[in-house]
C-alpha cells in the first residue's frame, strides 16, 4: 500500500491487539511475523498484548518482547476474565486511527494485514475477516454455521464468519461500542447496529500448531452459549431501546386473541343462554387477556426505567463531526 492512498484518510498510526491466554508456544513466532509485515507498511504501530490471566510462560515471553521494542505494550489480567474483556481492555489502551485484532495462536495470519487495510480502504468502518477454509475439527464447522446462519437472520447482518479472531476497526468503532461477557463475536453486529459501515475479507487460516482451543473440542456448550448470545444481543439492539414495542407488541396480539374469544362466549351466552360446555376456552380466553395485559404492563415498565436512566448514560448516539 503506498502512504498517499491512506494519507487521505489521514491514517498514522495503526494498533493491533491480540488476547492471549496460555499461547506461550505461539507468542515469539507470532510477534516476529507481525514486526516483518509492519515493518513494509508506511504507519507507525503499536502492539498490544493483554495476557488474560495465563498460567503458563505467556507472560515472561511479553514481559522479554516489552523490553526488546518499545511499541510493544503488555496488559496482564490477575485472572482469566475472557476474550472479550481481554479486546475491550485493549481497546481501552489503544491510540491508532486503526485498530487490528489477531489472535494469538497463530491461527490468524499476519500477512493478511495489508489486504485488510486495503479493503477498509474502500470506506468500510469495520472489516471482519472470514475463514474460507477453516482449519478446524468438524464439529466446531457445524457449529459455527449454524451460530453464523442465525446470527446473519436474526441481527440483520449477513457475515460469513462472527466468529473470526482478525478484524480491523476504525479508532470511532472500538471507542464507541463496549463488549463485555462473551460478546466480542457481535462487534460486527453491534457496529452495524450503531450505523457503521461493515465489510468482510476472506482470509486464510491456519491449524494450532501450539497449545489448544479455549473453548473445547466438542463446541456444544459453545453453540448454546452462542444461541443464548444471539438472542442477548438481538434484544439488545432492536428492542433495549423500546421494550414497549418487544414485548407490548406480543402482550396486544395475545390480548386481542383473549379479547375476541371472550366476546364470542358472551354471545354465546346471550342469543342460546349457555356457555354449552365451552369452559377450556373461557379459561384460555381469560388467561390471554391477563397475560397479554402483564406484558404490555412489563413494556411500559422498560420504557420508564429507560427515560429514568436517560440522563445518567453516557452516550446513546455517536456523532460525526465535519473537520475542516
Ligand atoms: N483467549 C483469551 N481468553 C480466553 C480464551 C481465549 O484471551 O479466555 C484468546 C486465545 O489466547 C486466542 C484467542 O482468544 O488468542 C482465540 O482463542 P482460541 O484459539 O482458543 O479460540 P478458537 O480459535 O478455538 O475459536
Ligand atoms: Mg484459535
Amino acid at each position: 500500500m503506498k502512504k498517499k492512498e491512506m494519507s487521505e484518510n489521514s491514517i498514522q498510526k495503526i494498533s493491533i491487539v491480540i488476547p492471549a491466554f496460555n499461547e506461550g508456544g505461539s507468542l515469539e513466532e507470532l510477534n516476529s511475523k507481525i514486526l516483518q509485515v509492519l515493518s513494509i507498511l508506511p504507519f507507525d504501530y503499536e502492539i498490544i498484548y493483554i495476557d488474560d490471566g495465563s498460567t503458563d510462560n505467556s507472560f515472561a515471553i511479553l514481559e522479554k518482547l516489552y523490553q526488546e521494542n518499545q511499541k510493544i505494550k503488555v496488559i496482564r489480567f490477575r485472572k482469566n476474565f475472557g476474550k472479550s474483556a481481554a479486546l475491550s481492555a485493549g481497546f481501552q489502551e489503544a491510540s491508532g486511527d486503526l485498530i487490528i485484532t489477531l489472535d494469538a495462536d497463530l491461527q490468524d495470519e499476519p500477512n493478511e494485514i495489508p489486504n485488510l487495510l486495503a479493503k477498509i480502504d474502500e470506506g468500510y468502518d469495520l472489516v471482519s475477516g472470514w475463514k474460507k477454509e477453516r482449519k478446524d475439527s468438524l464439529v466446531k464447522r457445524i457449529s459455527s454455521w449454524i451460530f453464523n446462519q442465525t446470527a446473519s437472520k436474526l441481527l440483520g447482518l449477513k457475515l460469513h464468519d462472527f466468529n473470526c479472531g482478525l478484524k480491523i476497526y476504525r479508532r470511532e468503532v472500538v471507542k464507541n461500542i463496549e463488549v463485555y461477557g462473551e460478546l466480542h463475536r457481535f462487534l460486527p453486529a453491534l457496529a452495524y447496529q450503531q450505523g457503521f459501515k461493515v465489510g468482510e475479507l476472506k482470509i486464510k487460516h491456519n491449524p494450532r500448531k501450539f497449545g489448544k482451543s479455549k473453548y473445547g473440542l466438542l463446541g456444544l456448550r459453545r453453540l448454546n452459549n452462542y444461541l443464548l448470545d444471539i438472542i442477548n444481543v438481538f434484544l439488545l439492539t432492536k428492542y433495549a431501546k423500546k421494550p414497549l414495542h418487544f414485548f407490548g407488541g406480543i402482550g396486544l396480539f395475545l390480548f386481542f386473541i383473549g379479547f375476541s374469544i371472550n366476546v364470542y362466549l358472551t354471545g354465546l351466552k346471550i342469543l342460546t343462554g349457555s356457555l354449552q360446555n365451552r369452559y377450556p376456552f373461557l379459561m384460555l380466553g381469560i388467561l390471554l387477556v391477563i397475560v397479554g395485559i402483564q406484558l404490555i404492563s412489563l413494556g411500559l415498565l422498560g420504557e420508564i426505567i429507560i427515560q429514568s436512566g436517560f440522563k445518567r448514560e453516557k452516550k446513546h448516539y455517536i456523532t460525526q463531526k465535519l473537520k475542516r
